[in-house]
């Protein structure tokens, strides 16, 4: 007898759904969400593609929108309901903790 193949077949290639109106199902389509720990504690943080940003959100960073379809990054903190959850503007996600730092002068 031969071994039956019984491999369960992943769903893949198809095409990502579009994005609902609500942007806990946008955090779910998009996934990969990682852990960073910086001087302001632990942080969930997750790359939102701009396919994915449907929404205008605010960045607490520089107070200014992120427009929709912009590549963004969400952060929130691990523990709690993710109600704190916050959307930056990539590069101020990345520049938050420098503001307190000054770069070395030359
Ligand atoms: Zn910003």
């Amino acid at each position: 007898m031969s071994p039956r193949r019984n491999s369960p077949r992943r769903k893949q290639g198809g095409r990502t759904p579009p994005p609902p109106d609500g942007d806990a199902l946008v955090l779910r389509i998009t996934g990969g969400e990682r852990r960073e720990t910086g001087p302001d504690g632990d942080w969930v943080v997750r790359r939102i593609s701009g396919a994915a940003a449907a929404k205008t959100y605010r960045c607490p960073g520089c107070a200014q929108d992120i427009p929709p379809h912009t590549p963004h990054v969400v952060a929130w903190r691990p523990f709690g309901d993710g109600e704190d959850r916050r959307h930056w503007h990539s590069s101020c996600w990345d520049n938050r903790l420098r503001r307190g730092v000054r770069p070395p002068r030359r």
